[in-house]
């Protein structure tokens, strides 16, 4: 299936990654509840099956249920830059040719999105090494071709789309243009000069993304985040003629999964849980829908229309597009109801 999806035959991967412990889970628990196997198999250890070894209990459930295999599981040891070249790099020449992809992060708060799409100084995450690859591919084809590149960055909080490059009070309203697709009037498209360039609107945008009210410090897992990269050529040697062909690449942060789920939740916060669900849910039905739809080789309804989110990405989910999903999942004993909840959503989304 892996070699069909990089090859153009299939349109789903599912991949899942898993962090390291941090140093504030060591403390408490040094167990890890999560093994990788062979690059694409997760096994899940249930922390209360435990009689204190572990190694025992992950033995015997190599050959129990709680086995889920992917396209690819990455371990805690496994680089920015693989995750790059396995998951992301593929799709470039696709966006370069003028077809849409989509790529997300899903997965409770803290599992590890933030840091597999935008990373860090010294271990830039995905958006950042997209852009060089574009840069450096444009490069290359720049006698026959004239490339523009553009970004936007959004955020989709409560079913209301903000930008976050030139921020407003405004909300932006999701059109549907019969030759551009997926218009979303309003939004700011930067020109991206430079790697240095986008980081930098990267970085500012994420600074403006919805604060939880009662941390100021931490960056929302409330919004979903959408880097859009939209590159537009045309060929040289038509002269003036020469159709322009734009191509679209979705790198999205999603809201953290765990916000959707938590039944505690009142006022605002039970608000925004039901609309992270709706939008996970929806994202979810559409993803299978169109998996299904790939299986079958016939028509099947897309619920595009149940949340912002897939109406945002009715044009880059489904036909010649590309997804990719990317299931980040922490190995802490004390996360295993997520980490299960996390599997069980990506194994939903792959193709069976
Ligand atoms: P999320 O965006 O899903 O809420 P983050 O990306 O912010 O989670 O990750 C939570 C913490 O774990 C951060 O301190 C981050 O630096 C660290 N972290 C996440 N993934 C990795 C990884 N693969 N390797 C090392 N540290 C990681
Ligand atoms: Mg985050």
């Amino acid at each position: 299936h892996l070699q069909q999806m990089q090859q153009g035959a299939s349109n789903i991967l599912v991949a899942v990654r898993a962090r390291p412990l941090t140093k504030k889970e060591q403390e408490v628990d040094d167990h890890q509840i999560v093994q990788v196997l062979d690059n694409n198999v997760i096994v899940l250890l249930d922390p209360s099956d435990w009689q204190n070894i572990p190694e025992e209990a992950f033995r015997q459930n190599r050959t129990r249920e709680k086995q889920y295999a992917f396209d690819y599981a990455f371990n805690q040891n496994a680089s920015q830059d693989s995750i790059f070249e396995k998951t992301t790099k593929f799709l470039i020449d696709g966006v370069l040719n003028g077809f849409n992809a989509t790529v997300f992060a899903y997965g409770p708060t803290g599992a590890g999105k933030t840091y597999t799409m935008i990373g860090e100084v010294d271990g830039p995450g995905l958006m950042l090494k997209t852009f060089l690859e574009i840069f450096s591919k444009i490069e290359e084809m720049s006698g026959e071709r004239d490339y523009t590149v553009k970004l936007s960055y959004l955020e989709i909080y409560n079913e209301i789309v903000r930008d976050l490059i030139n921020p407003s009070m405004e909300t932006l309203e999701i059109r549907e243009d019969p030759i551009k697709g997926v218009v979303i009037a309003g939004l700011t498209e930067i020109m991206a000069t430079s790697p240095e360039h986008v980081i930098t609107s990267i970085r500012n945008g994420n600074r403006r993304r919805t604060q939880e009210p009662t941390q100021a410090n931490e960056t929302s897992s409330r919004s979903h985040a959408v880097l859009q990269i939209i590159a537009e050529h045309r060929d040289k040697a038509s002269g003036v003629e020469a159709e322009v062909l734009v191509g679209k690449l979705n790198l999205i942060d999603l809201a953290g999964s765990e916000r959707a789920a938590n039944t505690k939740n009142r006022g605002l916060r039970l608000i925004e849980g039901a609309n992270i669900n709706r939008s996970l849910l929806a994202l979810g039905n559409c993803i299978n829908a169109l998996c299904e739809m790939n299986e079958k080789n016939t028509k099947v309804y897309v619920p595009y229309r149940d949340s912002k989110l897939t109406r945002l990405l009715k044009d880059s989910l489904g036909g010649n597009c590309r997804t990719v999903m990317i299931a980040c999942i922490s190995p802490f004993a004390g996360s295993f109801e997520d980490t299960y909840n996390t599997l069980l959503y990506a194994n939903r989304a792959k193709h069976i």
